[in-house]
Protein backbone atom coordinates (compact mmCIF):
# COMPACT_ATOMS: atom_id res chain seq x y z
CA UNK A 1 0.00 0.00 0.00
CA UNK A 2 2.99 2.00 0.73
CA UNK A 3 4.61 1.49 -2.62
CA UNK A 4 1.44 2.18 -4.00
CA UNK A 5 0.51 5.44 -2.04
CA UNK A 6 4.20 7.09 -3.47
CA UNK A 7 3.78 6.17 -7.20
CA UNK A 8 0.32 8.23 -6.82
CA UNK A 9 1.83 11.35 -4.82
CA UNK A 10 4.82 11.17 -7.35
CA UNK A 11 2.39 11.01 -10.50
CA UNK A 12 0.46 14.02 -8.82
CA UNK A 13 3.61 16.12 -7.87
CA UNK A 14 4.51 15.54 -11.94
CA UNK A 15 0.78 16.65 -12.57
CA UNK A 16 0.59 19.70 -10.70
CA UNK A 17 4.31 20.77 -11.96
CA UNK A 18 3.39 20.08 -15.43
CA UNK A 19 0.12 22.25 -14.51
CA UNK A 20 2.70 25.13 -13.04
CA UNK A 21 5.15 24.88 -16.06
CA UNK A 22 7.73 23.72 -13.60
CA UNK A 23 10.58 21.11 -13.85
CA UNK A 24 9.38 17.84 -11.32
CA UNK A 25 13.28 18.08 -10.46
CA UNK A 26 12.55 20.97 -8.38
CA UNK A 27 10.51 19.84 -6.34
CA UNK A 28 12.20 17.07 -3.26
CA UNK A 29 9.00 14.66 -1.34
CA UNK A 30 9.60 14.67 2.10
CA UNK A 31 8.18 11.49 3.57
CA UNK A 32 6.68 12.32 6.90
CA UNK A 33 7.48 9.28 9.53
CA UNK A 34 6.37 10.80 12.59
CA UNK A 35 4.53 7.84 14.70
CA UNK A 36 5.04 5.32 12.24
CA UNK A 37 7.19 2.29 12.92
CA UNK A 38 10.43 1.49 10.76
CA UNK A 39 8.79 -1.43 9.26
CA UNK A 40 6.72 1.48 7.40
CA UNK A 41 9.70 3.38 6.57
CA UNK A 42 11.66 0.68 5.05
CA UNK A 43 8.33 0.00 2.58
CA UNK A 44 9.16 3.13 1.85
CA UNK A 45 12.64 2.72 1.45
CA UNK A 46 12.27 -0.20 -0.93
CA UNK A 47 9.94 2.19 -2.91
CA UNK A 48 12.99 4.72 -3.57
CA UNK A 49 12.59 7.06 -0.84
CA UNK A 50 15.52 8.10 1.01
CA UNK A 51 14.32 11.75 2.95
CA UNK A 52 12.51 11.30 5.26
CA UNK A 53 10.81 13.99 7.73
CA UNK A 54 10.46 13.84 12.27
CA UNK A 55 9.18 16.12 14.14
CA UNK A 56 10.16 14.64 17.44
CA UNK A 57 14.42 14.72 18.33
CA UNK A 58 13.43 10.94 19.98
CA UNK A 59 12.19 9.57 17.04
CA UNK A 60 15.02 10.18 14.96
CA UNK A 61 16.87 8.68 17.72
CA UNK A 62 14.85 5.76 17.78
CA UNK A 63 14.60 5.04 14.03
CA UNK A 64 17.88 6.13 12.40
CA UNK A 65 20.40 3.05 14.03
CA UNK A 66 17.51 0.72 12.76
CA UNK A 67 17.71 2.43 9.06
CA UNK A 68 20.44 2.14 6.41
CA UNK A 69 22.99 4.79 6.48
CA UNK A 70 21.62 6.52 3.45
CA UNK A 71 18.82 7.50 4.41
CA UNK A 72 18.67 11.60 4.84
CA UNK A 73 16.48 12.86 8.33
CA UNK A 74 14.65 16.20 7.79
CA UNK A 75 13.75 17.84 11.46
CA UNK A 76 10.15 19.68 10.32
CA UNK A 77 8.75 19.82 14.16
CA UNK A 78 9.34 22.08 16.79
CA UNK A 79 12.52 22.05 18.56
CA UNK A 80 13.71 22.91 21.88
CA UNK A 81 17.04 24.13 22.43
CA UNK A 82 17.93 21.37 24.51
CA UNK A 83 17.76 18.94 22.09
CA UNK A 84 20.02 20.68 19.38
CA UNK A 85 22.67 19.34 20.31
CA UNK A 86 21.29 15.28 19.82
CA UNK A 87 20.12 16.14 16.04
CA UNK A 88 22.35 18.39 15.06
CA UNK A 89 24.99 15.96 13.59
CA UNK A 90 21.89 13.69 12.60
CA UNK A 91 19.45 16.17 10.35
CA UNK A 92 20.32 16.93 7.18
CA UNK A 93 18.19 20.13 7.37
CA UNK A 94 16.26 21.81 10.28
CA UNK A 95 12.82 23.25 8.64
CA UNK A 96 11.47 24.61 12.24
CA UNK A 97 13.60 27.47 13.36
CA UNK A 98 11.13 29.80 15.20
CA UNK A 99 13.20 31.88 17.03
CA UNK A 100 17.03 33.69 16.91
CA UNK A 101 18.03 32.10 20.50
CA UNK A 102 17.30 28.60 18.77
CA UNK A 103 18.97 29.78 15.82
CA UNK A 104 21.97 30.72 18.05
CA UNK A 105 21.99 27.62 19.81
CA UNK A 106 22.17 25.77 16.30
CA UNK A 107 25.28 27.88 15.52
CA UNK A 108 26.88 26.94 18.83
CA UNK A 109 26.28 23.16 18.53
CA UNK A 110 27.38 23.06 14.91
CA UNK A 111 30.53 24.86 15.80
CA UNK A 112 31.20 22.17 18.27
CA UNK A 113 30.35 19.22 15.63
CA UNK A 114 32.37 20.53 13.46
CA UNK A 115 29.20 21.23 10.85
CA UNK A 116 27.14 23.40 9.03
CA UNK A 117 23.70 23.46 9.68
CA UNK A 118 21.06 23.62 7.00
CA UNK A 119 18.40 25.44 8.21
CA UNK A 120 14.92 26.99 7.19
CA UNK A 121 13.07 29.77 9.08
CA UNK A 122 9.50 29.08 10.27
CA UNK A 123 6.85 31.05 9.74
CA UNK A 124 3.81 31.30 10.95
CA UNK A 125 2.10 33.20 7.89
CA UNK A 126 -1.76 33.06 8.54
CA UNK A 127 -0.74 34.36 12.57
CA UNK A 128 -2.71 31.10 14.29
CA UNK A 129 -1.92 31.43 17.73
CA UNK A 130 -1.37 27.72 18.20
CA UNK A 131 1.26 27.68 15.69
CA UNK A 132 5.03 28.07 16.02
CA UNK A 133 6.67 30.21 13.89
CA UNK A 134 8.40 33.76 13.20
CA UNK A 135 5.93 36.72 12.39
CA UNK A 136 6.77 37.71 8.71
CA UNK A 137 7.68 40.88 9.61
CA UNK A 138 10.35 39.41 11.78
CA UNK A 139 11.97 37.28 9.20
CA UNK A 140 14.17 40.13 7.32
CA UNK A 141 15.83 41.05 10.82
CA UNK A 142 16.47 37.55 11.98
CA UNK A 143 18.24 37.32 8.83
CA UNK A 144 20.14 40.01 9.31
CA UNK A 145 21.07 38.45 12.75
CA UNK A 146 21.76 34.99 11.52
CA UNK A 147 24.25 36.50 8.41
CA UNK A 148 27.26 36.35 10.82
CA UNK A 149 26.61 33.47 12.35
CA UNK A 150 29.66 30.54 10.41
CA UNK A 151 28.22 26.93 11.45
CA UNK A 152 24.58 28.44 10.12
CA UNK A 153 23.52 27.98 6.35
CA UNK A 154 19.94 29.77 6.22
CA UNK A 155 18.34 28.02 3.28
CA UNK A 156 14.94 29.40 2.74
CA UNK A 157 11.46 29.36 4.46
CA UNK A 158 9.47 27.07 6.01
CA UNK A 159 5.25 27.01 6.74
CA UNK A 160 3.12 24.77 8.29
CA UNK A 161 -0.79 25.98 6.95
CA UNK A 162 -3.81 25.96 8.59
CA UNK A 163 -5.93 22.79 8.31
CA UNK A 164 -8.79 23.25 6.19
CA UNK A 165 -10.85 20.48 4.26
CA UNK A 166 -10.59 22.96 1.23
CA UNK A 167 -7.24 22.93 -0.03
CA UNK A 168 -7.62 26.16 -2.08
CA UNK A 169 -7.85 28.27 1.09
CA UNK A 170 -4.20 28.07 1.60
CA UNK A 171 -3.40 29.42 -1.83
CA UNK A 172 -2.64 32.88 -0.40
CA UNK A 173 -0.56 31.49 2.67
CA UNK A 174 1.65 29.35 0.21
CA UNK A 175 1.76 32.96 -2.12
CA UNK A 176 2.62 35.23 0.96
CA UNK A 177 5.43 32.92 1.73
CA UNK A 178 6.91 32.87 -1.43
CA UNK A 179 6.72 36.74 -1.85
CA UNK A 180 8.81 36.86 1.48
CA UNK A 181 11.36 35.12 0.38
CA UNK A 182 11.18 37.01 -2.85
CA UNK A 183 11.48 40.31 -0.54
CA UNK A 184 14.09 38.84 1.20
CA UNK A 185 16.49 37.72 -1.76
CA UNK A 186 16.14 41.02 -3.19
CA UNK A 187 17.86 42.31 -0.14
CA UNK A 188 21.30 40.28 -1.00
CA UNK A 189 21.93 39.63 2.95
CA UNK A 190 25.42 38.12 3.24
CA UNK A 191 24.93 34.04 3.84
CA UNK A 192 21.40 34.38 3.54
CA UNK A 193 19.98 31.78 0.58
CA UNK A 194 16.19 31.47 -0.19
CA UNK A 195 16.05 29.09 -2.65
CA UNK A 196 14.14 26.49 -0.14
CA UNK A 197 10.16 27.05 0.17
CA UNK A 198 9.26 24.18 2.57
CA UNK A 199 5.27 24.18 2.31
CA UNK A 200 2.40 21.67 1.48
CA UNK A 201 1.55 18.80 3.41
CA UNK A 202 -1.13 15.83 2.28
CA UNK A 203 -4.19 17.94 1.93
CA UNK A 204 -2.68 20.81 0.03
CA UNK A 205 0.56 20.09 -1.55
CA UNK A 206 -0.44 20.44 -5.18
CA UNK A 207 -1.64 23.77 -4.42
CA UNK A 208 1.71 24.64 -2.72
CA UNK A 209 3.56 23.42 -5.57
CA UNK A 210 1.77 25.90 -7.98
CA UNK A 211 2.72 28.19 -5.74
CA UNK A 212 6.22 27.63 -5.51
CA UNK A 213 6.91 25.10 -3.17
CA UNK A 214 10.32 23.25 -3.58
CA UNK A 215 9.88 20.72 -0.59
CA UNK A 216 6.21 19.45 0.41
CA UNK A 217 6.15 17.23 3.29
CA UNK A 218 4.07 14.51 3.02
CA UNK A 219 2.83 12.03 5.89
CA UNK A 220 -0.86 11.00 6.01
CA UNK A 221 -0.50 10.46 1.71
CA UNK A 222 2.21 7.96 1.88
CA UNK A 223 1.37 6.10 5.39
CA UNK A 224 -1.87 6.35 6.16
CA UNK A 225 -3.34 7.86 8.99
CA UNK A 226 -1.56 7.93 11.93
CA UNK A 227 -2.96 6.16 15.09
C1 LIG B 1 2.94 15.80 10.39
C2 LIG B 1 3.55 16.89 9.62
C3 LIG B 1 3.46 16.92 8.21
C4 LIG B 1 2.72 15.88 7.39
O1 LIG B 1 1.35 16.01 7.57
P1 LIG B 1 0.31 15.16 6.68
O2 LIG B 1 -0.92 15.98 6.70
O3 LIG B 1 0.16 13.84 7.35
O4 LIG B 1 0.89 15.03 5.33
C5 LIG B 1 4.08 17.97 7.55
N1 LIG B 1 4.76 18.93 8.22
C6 LIG B 1 4.86 18.94 9.57
C7 LIG B 1 5.61 20.03 10.22
C8 LIG B 1 4.26 17.92 10.31
O5 LIG B 1 4.38 17.94 11.64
Amino acid sequence: MIAENIRQVRERIREACRMAGRDPGEVTLIAVTKTMPCEAVMEAYAAGERIFGENRVQEILEKQPKLPSDVRWHMIGHLQRNKVKDVIDRAEMIHSVDSLRLAQEIETQAQKADLIAKILLEVNVAGEASKFGLKAEEVASVCEELSCLPHIRVCGLMTVAPYTPIPEENREVFRKLKKLSVDIRLKNINNINMNVLSMGMTNDYEIAIQEGATMIRVGTGIFGERI
